[in-house]
C-alpha cells in the first residue's frame, strides 16, 4: 500500500493538470446511502417509478417520487465532506486540480471547499428544483419545507408546472454541456485519479479511459476492483478518504 501510494504522490507531483473523477464511493464515507447498492434504497421503492417518462406522465408516480425524495434529502443535507473531499481542495490550493468530474448530486466538493467552476456535475444537484415548464429555480431546502407541512406533489408557484430535482433520472441523458467538457478536459489532462467509482454507469465510466487514451496517467481508488483496473497505471483498493488523506500527507 505504502508503494502504490508513493507512486500516486510521484504521479501528481510530475503532473500540472489534474482530474478528479469521484463517484458514490466517496459520497457513502459521508454517510450517504448509495442508490445502487444493496440494501440501498431500491429494497424499498420501485425504480420502475422514478423513470422520468413516468415521473412527467403520471401524478402518481410524482407523489411516490417525492415520497422518497423527502426521505433521501435528509441524510444527503446532514453530511459532511470527508477526508476525500478535503484531499481534492488541498490539490486546488496547490495548483495542480484542473477539475472534479463527479457523479455524486450531494454537492459535497463545494461545501469542502472546492470553486464551484471546478465542479462538473454528471448526474446534476440535489440541491436545486426547475419547473419543466418555465425553467424557475428553487431551493430543494424551500421545497423540502413544503413537503415536510404535506405537501404530497409540489407545483411551480409560477405557471402551476411540474417541479423535479436538478439531478438527472434513471431514462434521462446526461446534461450534454457537462458531458462534453468532461470529455474535453480527459483528454487534456496530465493525470486522472478516479475515486470511488467503479466505473459502471456509462457513459461516465468512459471518461478515464478517453484520458488514459489520450497520454494521461490514470489512477484508480476503490473498494472494490473496477472494469478498468487493468487500464490503470495505479490501482489502490481501499477506502477513499483514507487513502487520498495518506496521499496528502505525503506531498506535503
Ligand atoms: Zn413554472
Amino acid at each position: 500500500m505504502e508503494e502504490l501510494i508513493q507512486k500516486v504522490v510521484e504521479l501528481i507531483n510530475q503532473s500540472r493538470k489534474v482530474i478528479v473523477f469521484t463517484g458514490a464511493g466517496v459520497s457513502t464515507e459521508s454517510g450517504i446511502p448509495d442508490f445502487r447498492s444493496p440494501g440501498g434504497i431500491w429494497q424499498k421503492y420501485d425504480p420502475e417509478d422514478f423513470y422520468y417518462q413516468k415521473f412527467i406522465s403520471s401524478e402518481e408516480s410524482r407523489e411516490k417520487y417525492w415520497q422518497m425524495s423527502r426521505e433521501f434529502y435528509e441524510p444527503l443535507k446532514n453530511a459532511q465532506p470527508n477526508a476525500a473531499h478535503k484531499a481534492v481542495v488541498e490539490l486546488e490550493k496547490m495548483g495542480k486540480l484542473d477539475c472534479v468530474i463527479t457523479q455524486n448530486i450531494d454537492n459535497l466538493h463545494q461545501r469542502a471547499g472546492n470553486s464551484p467552476e471546478k465542479v462538473i456535475e454528471l448526474h446534476g444537484t440535489a440541491i436545486s428544483v426547475s419547473c419543466l415548464s418555465c425553467r424557475k429555480k428553487y431551493t430543494r431546502e424551500e421545497i423540502q419545507a413544503r413537503l415536510l407541512k404535506g405537501v404530497r406533489v409540489p407545483k411551480c408557484d409560477e405557471c402551476g408546472g411540474i417541479l423535479k430535482p436538478d439531478t438527472v433520472s434513471f431514462g434521462q441523458s446526461m446534461p450534454p454541456k457537462e458531458t462534453a467538457e468532461s470529455f474535453q478536459r480527459a483528454r487534456n489532462c496530465d493525470l486522472l485519479i478516479v475515486i470511488g467509482s467503479s466505473l459502471v454507469v456509462q457513459p461516465a465510466a468512459s471518461i478515464p479511459l478517453e484520458a488514459k487514451d489520450h497520454g494521461a496517467k490514470l489512477v484508480i481508488i476503490n473498494r472494490d476492483p473496477t472494469y478498468h483496473d487493468s487500464y490503470a497505471d495505479v490501482v489502490i483498493h481501499g477506502s477513499a478518504g483514507e487513502v487520498m488523506k495518506k496521499i496528502l500527507e505525503k506531498m506535503k
